[in-house]
């Protein structure tokens, strides 16, 4: 027999427990996400990048993980290898955890047991690396004789600097989530409850009161939320915001509490992870001061410091966001993982807010900016995703910071939840790509087919079925670009003002409608087998930036549809780029080939290519076709130059090279990285030394050494006139003026030095100029001293 009492007090603990979750998520996004498993893609355009993401670069990422050093940090921290050998960076522990996350995605689009098998191996080994309470961390665990710099003596002492344990933590957690979600397997989401639960006994009022150094633990914390219902978790995510500044670094978005900060600022991909968790955090416990706060940095962003691509962080100077307007081109940073996360932040964005404007820069973010990241072939990998080249750009088979390589990874397969959101019987569609898709709205269950051939053609046919004929309110997008507004706000606008129209149709009939927050609104009775059609004008338009981009002045760049598009080499005339001009008016077509880069639109029009002259300052204009592709199919091809933004104004173009001595020269030079080499006669004039915008040689961290470099002329010439002009980044980068040079001239095989009429001068943001007597000579030579301290690096090198 029970006592009766007892029993009673049993079942109330566990009716308690068992109904934590369901009363801990009575808040979340008003909008709700159409989950990615209830869409199933079969689109011309998606799935067969979604299928070289499955077959190519899951796996490959797993082997590359493997090859350079992951797997065996794990191994070791669970003393299951010998040796104390790590890897590069204390956040490498994450790129195991974002492949898993993507290969949770992947096996629910489509099957694949042997890839299941394979990461219940991993997840064995990262269990087996976790500390009894909890901790997991292989860069300490493994506890090598000489730690990392960045780690600290004690667990979690640097992590307000560099550490990431709680960066790894976060994406423990998401990876753990997606993992049980897949597969239903709790074998990742205990190791991650443990390790989250150790958090929370660690971190909190009256405990450790620090905060993340880099940010996505919020993110973590609120999936575990709401997966496990265990309101712990939301709290120590609130925490971790509210613990923030203000007298950290603007580096980590530390120097303000975070409902104190209008602007956005510091690491691009450190913020986008913070604003995307500031929002779940705020539709989680209905919080409106961070919504208020990530509101007003929203418009900072898409206002100021936004490229048309949907790349955010202008600057590699601590990879970060950049002044208002400064959006340089050729150094752009927009780094792929800030691309990635400029779609987690918009989407939540709309969650909150119901408003097409967030699905607009997430739509450009995803067709631009974010998939330039990933190569065609699906190996090979861009982390910044300039805006212009000059040959210095070229993907990589693998980065040792390989943070956007596993990004992609996980990004790709989750893409189909991006497509519908529902709120009771109101019914999003975001994003248009052929798909079938199952959901469940407050009225019944709807299916719902998209047929398109987006975003080539403009019609996207969408058949409503739902199980039984019921009341609900189709909300259809109807993109910015489509009503003469790439992006909201001035930041962007179209050159041609005309606008042809959006047209809906219902059963063949069209449809005056009326649009809420950007959506064309369709509320009806609908039945089984009604058939909208939407009809997106796809007509090529040449976008301006406000007058404040200074480098967009005198340009434009075309777009069609939602793609962004580019001049590359190898499909223009001498494969040359920047010296290309277009009026602004000119007549542009489209046409589909399908032999091309897996098949894409490209634009043709006319131009001129202006060039140098040697003996003359005139410069010489040619007319000639000019050919663009889409900018996320760019560097498919080798490294070339590439523009996205276009001069119309001659004073924007930067003409064809004269044939000077230099410019004839073959450049040898104490430098493994021979793309460099072009920079230092491409007769482009720097603004200053530590002018990023053009391409430069520099021998970084090469420091305290001598190096050289040669011109081999094409012939024997006089010359008596050494020009150059260093590069220099201080005070923040790693190259500075050289200690000291001198020019040697070759002399029957040897290299002799010249005889300078001056004293060598060494000097920033000039030429340096060295007169020295005439010689007879076929080739010329830098000798250069570094710094002690410090690298340094060539704009250009002139001889005459
Ligand atoms: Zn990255």
């Amino acid at each position: 027999m029970t006592n009766n009492k007892k029993a009673f007090g049993l079942l109330v603990v566990i009716l308690a427990a068992s109904f934590t979750p369901a009363l801990a998520q009575q808040n979340d996004y008003p909008i709700q996400p159409v989950p990615f498993t209830s869409v199933h893609v079969n689109d011309n355009f998606w799935e067969p990048k979604m299928e070289v993401n499955a077959e190519v670069t899951i796996p490959y990422v797993l082997a590359q993980c493997k090859a350079n050093g992951r797997m065996d940090n794990f191994l070791r921290a669970a003393k299951k290898l010998d040796g104390d050998k790590l890897s590069e960076f204390p956040f490498d522990d994450t790129d195991v955890y974002k492949a898993i996350e993507g290969a949770s995605y992947s096996i629910q689009n489509k099957k694949n047991p042997q890839l299941e098998r394979y990461v219940d191996t991993l997840i064995n080994i990262i269990g087996a690396a976790q500390e009894p309470d909890g901790y997991l961390y292989t860069f300490r665990t493994v506890n090598a004789k000489k730690p990392h710099e960045w780690i600290g003596a004690k667990r979690w002492e640097k992590e307000e600097e560099l550490s990431h344990e709680l960066y790894n933590a976060g994406h423990l957690y998401e990876a753990a989530v997606a993992h049980y979600q897949a597969t239903g397997k709790r074998s990742l989401l205990n190791i991650a409850i443990k390790n989250a639960d150790l958090l929370v006994r660690t971190f909190g009022p009256g405990k450790l009161q620090e905060y993340p150094g880099h940010q996505i633990v919020e993110i973590g914390l609120s999936k575990m939320y709401r997966v496990t219902g265990n309101k712990q978790y939301l709290d120590l995510a609130k925490f971790f915001l509210d613990v923030r500044g203000p007298k950290g670094d603007p580096y980590n978005q530390a120097d303000k509490k975070v409902v104190d900060q209008h602007e956005a600022e510091g690491h691009a991909v450190r913020a986008a992870y913070m604003y995307t968790g500031m929002a779940d955090i705020a539709a989680l416990i209905g919080n409106k001061t961070y919504l208020a706060a990530i509101d007003d940095i929203w418009g900072d962003v898409v206002n100021k410091k936004l490229y048309i691509t949907g790349g955010i962080g202008a600057t590699g100077a601590g990879e970060a966001f950049g002044e208002a307007y400064q959006l340089p081109n050729m150094s752009a940073y927009a780094e792929t993982c800030a691309s990635i996360g400029n779609v987690y932040w918009n989407s939540r964005m709309f969650m909150l807010h119901g408003d097409s404007k967030f699905i607009d820069v997430l739509e450009r973010t995803l067709y631009n900016g974010l998939l330039s990241g990933v190569s065609l072939s699906g190996n090979r990998f861009f982390y910044p995703n300039p805006l212009a080249s000059m040959y210095q750009h070229q993907r990589s088979a693998w980065i040792s910071c390989a943070c956007c390589i596993s990004n992609m990874t996980r990004f790709l397969p989750s893409l189909p939840g991006y497509v519908y959101a529902k709120n009771n019987n109101d019914l999003y569609i975001n994003l248009f790509m052929s798909n079938s898709s199952n959901i469940k709205l407050k009225e019944g269950n709807v299916n719902i087919v998209q047929q398109t051939e987006y975003p080539w053609k403009g019609k996207v046919d969408i058949t409503v079925n739902p199980d039984k004929a019921g009341d609900f309110t189709l909300r259809i997008r109807i993109p910015g670009w489509a009503k003469q507004q790439p992006v909201p706000g001035d930041l962007y606008s179209y050159a041609d003002q005309k606008s042809a129209p959006v047209t809906l149709a219902i059963n063949g009939a069209v449809q005056s409608y009326t649009t809420e927050k950007g959506y064309a609104v369709l509320k009806r009775k609908w039945k089984k087998g009604d058939k909208v059609t939407l009809n997106l004008p796809m007509e090529i338009e040449k976008v301006l930036a406000n007058q404040q981009v200074k480098d967009d002045r005198g340009r434009f760049a075309f777009e069609r549809g939602p793609i962004v598009y580019c001049l590359e080499g190898p499909d223009n005339k001498d494969s040359l780029i920047q010296n290309l001009m277009v009026d602004k008016n000119a007549i542009a077509n489209a046409t589909y080939q399908a032999g091309l880069l897996n098949g894409v639109d490209v634009i043709t029009t006319e131009g001129v290519g202006a060039a140098r002259q040697l003996k003359s300052d005139n410069i010489t204009q040619t007319n000639q076709t000019v050919k663009a592709i889409p900018y996320f199919a760019w560097a498919n091809r080798g490294p070339s130059e590439m523009t996205v933004w276009i001069p119309y104004e001659a004073s924007a173009v930067r003409p064809k090279p004269a044939p000077t001595i230099a410019s004839t020269s073959t450049v040898t030079a104490s430098l493994k990285n021979k793309r460099m080499f072009a920079a230092i006669k491409d007769q482009y004039d720097p603004a200053d030394s530590k002018d990023t915008n053009f391409p430069y040689m520099h021998w970084w961290p090469a420091k305290n050494t001598t190096e050289f470099v040669e011109y081999t002329f094409d012939k024997e010439h006089t010359v008596s006139q050494s020009k150059v002009y260093w590069y220099d980044d201080g005070p923040w980068g790693g190259c500075r003026i050289p200690k000291s040079y001198r020019i040697l001239y070759k002399k029957d095989g040897q290299w002799v030095p010249v005889k300078n009429k001056e004293p060598y001068n060494v000097s920033k943001d000039g030429f340096n100029t060295l007169d020295f007597e005439p010689v007879n000579t076929t080739a010329l030579r830098m000798e250069i001293d570094l710094p002690v301290d410090n690298s340094t690096g060539i704009h250009e090198w002139a001889v005459k």
